[in-house]
């Protein structure tokens, strides 16, 4: 069983500790991101919004949700890609939940529908409104992420917003009444210019940047040679598997997919991808 268990606890009981996030970045000292929480309601933080989340190692773990960030003697803000990036794999999880939810909870004060405050609902990740009766549950975003194969060549490319010098597989949002297979189709299509076939479906992967669900594939290269879309791609090639450029995090679903399809083409074991 992993340590950390999501489930909703009443917010309206004391005790236990407690994350503090803002913007996808949480306060940290040097015992980590835990503090107990009792303690940090005396600090008299900026807090939007608690939400009990579920227990890290057995014990029960609170969100703050801050309307902005606090300095606190001895502690700093770290953000989540830090985290994912250097963090253990336990801790990342648990922040990667907390961060959705407590965007969720800051984008969720009020009702969009007719403007009165709401209140989270009791036993249940879901906030109402006792005036419309509106109710609404955390949001995910479901994207496609692809990595085009050509015998031993892969396709990739280069956003302006990645790290220097990396290159990674192609993603995109599903849209509005499309299956994920079409999302796939067009958004190889739209950002590169190439045609694929062949679909595998490789696996999924949460992606709380901010509440993306990553639905991975395998697709196979059929026509077409790269055209690049203007703005979001800023190169794009063929790599030969055993010439590759610097690649994304080992933890992420884009750098599973290529480690998957190297593996198979030099006859390796096959990489297990992270929960
Ligand atoms: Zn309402």
């Amino acid at each position: 069983m992993s340590v950390w268990q999501p489930s909703v606890l009443d917010a309206a009981q004391p005790g236990g500790w407690a994350v503090v996030h803002f913007k996808q970045h949480f306060l940290s000292d040097s015992n980590g991101v835990l503090f107990p929480r009792e303690w940090l309601k005396k600090q008299d933080l900026p807090i939007l919004a608690e939400h009990g989340l579920g227990h890290f190692a057995g014990d029960m773990v609170y969100l703050l949700e801050l309307g902005q960030t606090f300095d606190m003697p001895g502690c700093n803000w770290q953000s989540l890609r830090q985290f994912l990036l250097h963090g253990d794999a336990d801790t990342f999880r648990l922040l990667s939940y907390a961060t959705q939810i407590g965007t969720w909870a800051s984008h969720h004060r009020f009702c969009g529908s007719c403007g009165s405050a709401m209140q989270p609902v009791h036993g249940e990740r879901a906030m109402h409104c006792a005036q419309c009766e509106l109710r609404l549950y955390p949001r995910l975003s479901p994207s496609m992420i692809v990595l085009v194969t050509r015998g031993d060549e892969v396709l990739l490319a280069r956003s302006p917003r990645f790290v220097p010098g990396v290159y990674s597989t192609l993603a995109g949002f599903v849209e509005a009444g499309e299956s994920v297979e079409h999302c796939v189709v067009r958004e190889v299509r739209e950002e590169v210019g190439v045609e694929v076939h062949n679909l595998q479906y490789m696996g999924s992967q949460g992606w709380p940047f901010p509440h993306s669900l990553m639905l991975g594939f395998h697709a196979e290269y059929a026509s077409g040679d790269i055209v690049m879309q203007v703005d979001e791609i800023e190169d794009a090639g063929w790599f030969n598997v055993h010439d590759l450029p610097p690649l994304p995090a080992t933890r992420s679903i884009a750098r599973h997919l290529i480690d998957v399809y190297v593996a198979r083409r030099l006859g390796q074991p096959e990489p297990v991808l992270p929960s």
